[in-house]
């Protein structure tokens, strides 16, 4: 970048997270579509509601403009549009935690400045599909496609058709996996403290990896496309390959077993 030069940019965005900053402004990191995560000041973002109002709370998909200015790390956030807002109905206890996973996950997952359009697609559409006031049940779906595909686009999904350790063929049976072990293995070869993956959930890996998530909302309100297991199974991948404790899991996990 030319020294001295401000490089204005619009385009959409998905907030991850904000935190306050001196007196009354806000650092916001969001994800962009055209240049990944980006770390953001909002000045006088905790007071203006007129300028920001509530396109940063986390999960609200947004317009974004704002610039990048020599020599700073902080992009200056100039104003967003709203293009879709969780905060448009209220939101269920297990509604904010499946939010809160999601960005939770992108701002762990993400570098900084790195485009990614596949991610960023999903999280637009699984964003989208999750219905902010309905009951657990109907989160388990959008949450469980996000994690399982999360995982595939960072290459951290297993191949659950063979066991790791013995190549034995998988199908239709019950596997193996461990949050302390890659990949999934056959019963003879089970990790210490394996937990499984049943045929069914198995089968729903595969179904959310070759159909849209808005026909298998559809198929889901009619027969569960995915047992519990398979995001529990999603979630400890993404733990393990980010190496540490998702915060919002325990909440999602207590919001979707009550
Ligand atoms: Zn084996």
């Amino acid at each position: 970048m030319p020294a001295g030069r401000q490089i204005p940019h619009e385009g959409e965005a998905i907030i991850l997270r904000t935190w306050p900053f001196r007196e009354a402004d806000l650092v916001v990191s969001m994800f962009t579509r055209h240049q990944g995560k980006v770390k953001g000041i909002a000045r006088h973002g905790l007071k203006s509601r007129k300028r920001f109002g509530g396109a940063l709370e986390p999960a609200t998909q947004v317009r974004a403009h704002y610039v990048e200015r020599p020599r700073q790390d902080l992009v200056r956030l100039d104003h967003f549009e709203i293009l879709w807002s969780p905060l448009r109905s209220a939101v269920s206890s297990s509604g904010l935690a499946a939010l809160q996973l999601i960005t939770e996950v992108l701002e762990e997952a993400l570098p900084e400045q790195a485009p990614e359009d596949d991610i960023f697609r999903l999280a637009w559409t699984t964003l989208k599909s999750i219905e902010t006031e309905g009951s657990a049940g109907a989160m388990r779906l959008p949450v469980t496609y996000f994690c399982l595909w999360m995982n595939r686009l960072m290459g951290w999904m297993p191949d659950l058709r063979r066991c790791t350790t013995c190549g034995a063929d998988l199908r239709n049976q019950t596997i193996h996996w461990s949050s302390s072990s890659d990949g999934v293995t056959c019963p003879d070869d089970r990790p210490a403290n394996s937990r499984t993956l049943s045929p069914a959930s198995v089968a729903g890996a595969g179904r959310i990896f070759h159909s849209p998530l808005v026909d298998l909302v559809l198929e889901d309100a009619k027969a569960p496309v995915c047992p519990e297991s398979l995001l529990v199974f999603a979630i400890a991948m993404l733990e393990r390959h980010l190496e540490r404790r998702l915060r919002s899991a325990l909440a999602l996990t207590m919001a979707l077993t009550i």
